[in-house]
């Protein structure tokens, strides 16, 4: 493709996007299609010869666009938001377009060097404690892009298995993994499966701790279970507490946890913000960021909660050298003259980095600070909205404590008819939310997503849940 090309059909697909944003709410929100259904209309082999755009286009529209989920839909009130927006698009196509893998300062230094930028912006704008923020006064942290919030869990529990491992070798020289089987982790049984996950890959324990019913960690458990597994003669390394947790949005209380990792030295805390994090731009959220000062690490997403188009998943550290050196590896082919330069390879797992930076720089500056704390205020009043419409009707009941922009409901009857509501919601195709276990009960998710949501979406899938729940309701003579 020339370049004459690349601007005519480039243009086309501008164009196409912005026919799509604009008449989204005609499609709807999700398919009701059944597992192979492309590779019925889809040849088995890459074409020998070139193909036309034109068709290419136009397959796209027939063939791909039916068996899409529209997350950026105005009645997709599924999972948390996919953080996008017209200026991460922009930001995001042109660090396509320069294709530059910035794994060191030499590999491309504008990358290296807005991402250092950026991430302080981003932790003063989320009024982060000092020790996060690279060029505040002091500090030995800082801040890197991973591609999800899974991969920022994993970096910071193999980095303080690092640490733990070489407090417990001190001068001997035993193989690492020797000191495995004593370390042991913890996280709610309200934290999100990533870091069940992160534990398996790193072949270590993890203990699971229950929650209270608004779904936070129980820190008298957690002291416990600490106590009696150093009793034990196990090593407890790694905590996670969860700001927004999935299920249901509650926060755990992190000074209190941070005060009991304090009491052995070598435990690591962990705040996993993934999407409630990015609400601390608020000062009024900010109660709930309280105790980060204890924190070892923090991740939120901007692509979940600021607009951002995934994958951006931000990671702070409380000392950097803790992670270079559980992640320091230095081939010659990788060495430079200017390794005083930030070299972001060392902060994650893949050694090539997209430009994420660049995306995040267009959001901050387009919406400004200000734009960004109206779009996440806009979600909590109409959550709140939908919450008073659940609760105004005793028929329903909400099971959460709405803080932000999810509100977990479901209908005063059983698991199995609200199970049956929520099939009927989502075959319906015209709006989209997803189940979850909160508080040992079924309850349906429904999170205000869309970037301009309006009171009137929220008026409409209230109505539109209740008629499907009276129909449940009249058929079981409930
Ligand atoms: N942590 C929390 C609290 C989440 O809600 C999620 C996903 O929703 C994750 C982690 C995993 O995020 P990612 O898909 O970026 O790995």
């Amino acid at each position: 493709m020339n370049v004459d090309e690349f601007q005519k059909y480039g243009r086309e697909v501008v164009d196409y996007i912005c026919e799509y944003s604009t008449h989204i709410e005609e499609r709807d929100v999700a398919p009701t299609l059944n597992p192979g259904y492309l590779k019925k209309i889809i040849p088995a082999d890459a074409p020998q010869s070139p193909e036309s755009f034109k068709d290419i286009l136009k397959d796209f529209e027939q063939k791909i666009m039916p068996g899409i989920v529209h997350w950026n839909h105005p009645k997709f009130f599924a999972y948390f938001p996919s953080g996008n927006s017209f200026p991460s698009i922009l930001g995001d196509m042109l660090s396509s377009a320069i294709g530059s893998i910035g794994f060191s300062w030499a590999s491309c230094p504008a990358a290296a060097e807005l991402e250092t930028i950026v991430m302080n912006w981003y932790a003063k704008a989320l009024g982060l404690p000092k020790a996060f923020i690279s060029d505040a006064p002091g500090s030995t942290g800082g801040g890197a892009l991973q591609g999800s919030a899974s991969e920022c869990v994993l970096v910071s529990l193999i980095t303080a298995r690092a640490r733990a491992i070489n407090e417990l070798k001190g001068q001997t020289t035993v193989h690492d993994s020797v000191f495995l089987p004593n370390l042991i982790a913890y996280a709610s049984r309200e934290a999100h499966s990533c870091v069940e996950k992160a534990a398996k890959m790193a072949l270590v324990k993890l203990r699971i701790v229950d929650a209270d019913e608004h779904g936070q960690m129980r820190v008298d458990l957690l002291q416990q279970a600490i106590e009696n597994d150093v009793t034990a003669g196990l090593t407890p390394f790694f905590v996670v507490a969860t700001v927004g947790t999935t299920g249901g949005c509650a926060f755990d209380d992190i000074t209190e946890i941070g005060r009991v990792c304090r009491r052995i030295s070598s435990i690591w805390l962990h705040v996993d913000g993934a999407y409630a994090g990015n609400s601390f731009i608020l000062p009024e959220m900010r109660t709930f960021s309280a105790g980060l000062e204890f924190a070892d690490s923090f991740n939120t997403n901007p692509n979940k909660l600021l607009l951002t188009n995934f994958d951006a998943s931000a990671l702070w550290v409380r000392d950097v050298m803790n992670l270079k050196s559980a992640l320091n590896v230095n081939p010659l082919y990788l060495r430079h003259d200017h390794m005083n330069g930030v070299d972001y390879r060392h902060y994650g797992i893949p050694l090539s980095r997209r430009f994420r930076a660049l995306k995040l720089w267009f959001v901050f500056r387009i919406y400004g600070i200000k734009g960004l704390q109206e779009y996440i205020r806009n979600h909590m009043a109409l959550a709140k909205k939908f919450e008073m419409l659940v609760r105004k009707d005793e028929r329903f009941e909400v099971r959460n404590d709405v803080h932000l922009g999810l509100v977990c409901f479901r209908m005063r009857t059983d698991d199995e008819s609200n199970h049956l509501l929520l099939a009927q919601i989502n075959h319906s195709g015209k709006m989209h939310m997803t189940p979850a276990k909160f508080n040992g009960r079924y309850v349906i998710r429904f999170c205000v997503t869309y970037e301009h949501a309006t009171e009137k979406d929220i008026l409409e899938a209230w109505c539109q849940i209740k008629n499907f729940a009276e129909e449940i309701l009249r058929d079981a003579k409930l």
